[in-house]
């Protein structure tokens, strides 16, 4: 029995290690026990209350689709929380799951419940011709109040704010918010949502990420449901459509799209979209959906400055009930500089590692730890990477890629690890080829070359390259 609990985790271990950062994994997962598998049920050991919270509200779904695929889809978790012999306060407490087939409502107080596999029930399904009762999607813990505002923010907070007190009665219809990774855009379009449903309880608000709406699109048109979705789609008043730059080349759902944005828009209904981009330069969308966007207004969000980053690490640090003496916050915020994800991340860490080593938050600990996560972040993508991730993407071993075959899917496999390695790593033509298939420079020259020819003219061999390149972003 053990064995069989023990080899579980590993699997679970083996795929959750490919979907997380390296630091991510090490901090939260590598500490986790598995202690026993009882049928379908496997309890696992965290160090510290913290860790089952965190766990909990970033990595369930992530643990949820893993569990289902390595021990079944009635999979269960229990969580077993370490008690720490001098703290007698803190008891062990034993967390129970739910499987997967039915998506709950996804909070439950502050504990989250596995939410199931939503792509796959498509929420358009639900009937509504009375006033509808839609699960809004959104995260209650992204509120205005704990929206930070600053020089960086100040004026898509502003029209936020607007927009939930009088949804499509200003003038920023749609309100599109832009910006970088990690600066806010999910936070400040939930705390819109939120404010919305605050303000007009009865008002039918949905959040929904562009992937998730695309796939929706996809499974829709497959089972011949594609008016249930475009109508459930209508029904909605406030639609919040996050990182609508994932509707790049996709011509389907930027159709159907275009027409749910002319039924609400006309039907004074607001939409507010996040992109990774302003509308300018957002490529691959059809141009009447681009001069759409343009509307109403496009408001920015930019990298915090140090005022900003210290508010915001101490709004979370009180938010959390910490106390982290104010140098430490400086000493954070003045080297983690250019995103607000990464600043949270870091006093995260900081605090896992409190906890798990039972230290007091020192400067020193925060010195220590903010040099590894700066050298990780700045780390250089290698070539190894790159093959590794370019073969788990086609489903064959690295090997294959120095054998002399011509197989053309091999041949190409190579091309793309070559492409990006050229482009991602500062490696030379030479050092590329040799580490790829032992080859020289005038073929690595040539693999780049072929592989932008074919980025140009084929579709589906540019959609295989953005997302090898995403998850080796990742
Ligand atoms: P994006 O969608 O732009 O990639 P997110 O909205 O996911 O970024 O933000 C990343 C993290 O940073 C979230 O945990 C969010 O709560 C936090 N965050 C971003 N901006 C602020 C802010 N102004 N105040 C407080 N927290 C913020
Ligand atoms: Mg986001």
């Amino acid at each position: 029995m053990t064995t069989n609990c023990e080899e579980a985790w590993a699997k679970c271990l083996n795929i959750i290690q490919e979907n997380l950062p390296k630091p991510v994994f090490n901090t939260f997962f590598a500490p986790i026990v598995p202690l026993e598998l009882k049928g379908s049920l496997l309890t696992i050991q965290v160090p510290s209350n913290f860790f089952y919270e965190y766990l909990e509200a970033h990595y369930i779904e992530l643990i949820a689709k893993t569990l289902h695929r390595v021990i079944g889809s009635d999979a269960k978790l229990e969580y077993r929380v370490v008690v720490s012999k001098d703290d007698v306060t803190e008891r062990p407490i034993t967390v129970r799951l739910p499987g997967g087939e039915i998506p709950k409502n996804i909070t439950n107080g502050k504990r989250t419940i596995i939410k199931g596999d939503n792509e796959k029930i498509g929420v358009y399904s639900i009937p509504g011709v009375e006033p509808i009762q839609i699960d809004p999607h959104l995260n209650p813990d992204y509120t205005f109040d704990n929206y930070v505002e600053g020089e960086c923010n100040r004026l898509a907070r502003a029209a936020g704010f607007a927009v939930a007190g009088n949804p499509a009665g200003t003038s920023f219809n749609p309100l599109f918010i832009y910006g970088g990774s990690g600066l806010g855009k999910t936070h400040l379009a939930n705390a819109i949502g939120l404010e919305v449903k605050k303000n007009f309880p009865d008002k039918v608000v949905l959040y929904v990420d562009a992937n998730k709406f695309l796939t929706q699109y996809m499974q829709a048109t497959r089972d011949n449901n594609r008016n249930d979705f475009i109508h459930f789609y209508q029904m909605i008043d406030v639609l919040i459509l996050d990182d609508v730059q994932y509707f790049a080349d996709k011509q389907g759902t930027q159709e159907v799209f275009f027409h749910i944005f002319n039924h609400l828009h006309q039907h004074q209904k607001q939409l507010i979209l996040t992109s990774d981009k302003a509308p300018v330069d957002l490529n691959g969308m059809e141009e009447r959906l681009l001069s759409r966007f343009k509307w109403g207004l496009a408001a920015d969000l930019q990298e915090p400055d140090f005022e900003t980053r210290i508010k915001i690490l101490k709004r979370k640090t009180y938010k959390d009930g910490i106390e982290i003496k104010e140098e430490i916050l400086e000493y954070i915020a003045s080297h983690v500089t250019n995103n607000v994800r990464e600043l949270e991340g870091t006093l995260i860490s900081l605090l896992a590692q409190a906890t798990l080593n039972k230290k007091e938050i020192t400067l020193e600990l925060a010195k220590g730890m903010i040099d590894k996560l700066v050298k990780n972040t700045q780390r250089e993508i290698s070539i190894d990477y790159i093959q590794k991730v370019v073969c788990n993407y086609f489903s064959m071993s690295v090997d294959v890629l120095s054998s002399k075959t011509r197989k053309r899917e091999i041949v190409q496999a190579r091309q793309i690890a070559m492409y990006f390695a050229k482009n991602m790593t500062k490696c030379s033509l030479a050092v590329i080829g040799n580490a790829i298939g032992n080859k020289d420079h005038a073929t690595v020259l040539h693999a780049c070359k072929t592989v932008n020819n074919l980025i140009e003219t084929d579709k589906a061999f540019k959609q295989d390259l953005d997302e090898i390149e995403k998850r080796l972003k990742m």
